[in-house]
């Protein structure tokens, strides 16, 4: 278990590799870790986070308020955290920025919701896109709030995205894994094609998830988006890849040549 003063070293650690690897920009994005069951430490509000210092740090309650003395403001975002914990108890740390690839699909208005990569099937899930709120405000948490349950990361419309974990290495690795997996999606796309993994295939990385640990089962149908969970509105409307229309016709020719074999 580390200390305040490890865990205060270890945010800025972490703030400085966002911002070494792109992921944030000048005053860009926010970082808390839950130290106790009402006590927390935050990056301040404004500062580039690629330059913190560990005495930086804010200590607050869920509130948001200050349980040390200091001149620093907790940061803007600190409703987005709150909601987080709230909604998680499994969570204690959660890390925000604002990495290109993944923001660019916020913008775009996509979500990561194709089983392109089994590692990441296996360590994310999907990831929704939540609607635009702006930003500090409730309209941001209303926005999160309905995906927080069964997913581990979300991408924020014409904002950016948000990770969180149960420790702090956790929830950075799952948002850098979001932002890569944007950038080889955005890649596949301009060469002009993204396969995705077929159906049984998912099932049986569901299957290692599951037995692993590394997510809970319920995460299998109660993902908002595409991989193995419901679709979030339209869901009259189907659209296949050539790889899962392979899928579909192989399993229909499975199932007829059954019923034949029966008759
Ligand atoms: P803070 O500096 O207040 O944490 O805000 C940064 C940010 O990314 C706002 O969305
Ligand atoms: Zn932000």
């Amino acid at each position: 278990m580390q200390n305040e003063r490890q865990v205060r070293e270890e945010i800025v650690r972490i703030a400085t590799r966002c911002y070494d690897r792109g992921l944030l920009v000048a005053g860009d994005g926010n970082i808390s870790v839950r130290v106790g069951p009402n006590r927390l430490i935050a990056t301040p509000s404004g500062v580039s986070k690629g330059w913190m210092t560990p005495e930086m740090m804010v200590v607050v309650d869920l509130e948001g308020r200050p349980l040390e003395k200091t001149s620093l403001k907790v940061s803007s975002e600190w409703p987005m955290h709150r909601v987080i914990y709230e909604a998680r108890p499994d969570i204690h740390a959660v890390v925000h920025a604002h990495p290109p690839h993944a923001t660019a699909f916020a913008v775009a208005g996509l979500s990561l919701d194709k089983a392109i990569l089994s590692e990441v099937v296996l360590t994310l899930g999907c990831v929704p896109l939540a609607s635009y709120g702006t930003p500090s405000t409730s309209e941001l948490t209303e926005a999160i709030e309905p995906f927080l349950e069964f997913h581990d990361a979300l991408l924020m419309a014409n904002h950016g995205a948000v990770a969180y974990a149960e420790t702090l290495e956790k929830a950075f690795n799952k948002l850098e894994t979001l932002e890569h997996t944007c950038r080889i999606s955005f890649l596949a796309r301009t060469l002009g094609n993204e396969n995705i993994i077929p159906g049984r295939a998912i099932e049986k990385l569901f299957d290692i998830r599951e037995k692993s640990g590394m997510m809970r089962p319920e995460a299998r149908t109660g993902q908002a988006c595409g991989i193995g969970g419901q679709p979030l509105a339209d869901s009259d409307r189907i659209s296949l890849t050539r790889a899962e229309l392979v899928e579909l016709l192989m399993q229909a020719t499975e199932v007829l040549g059954e019923v034949s074999r029966r008759a």
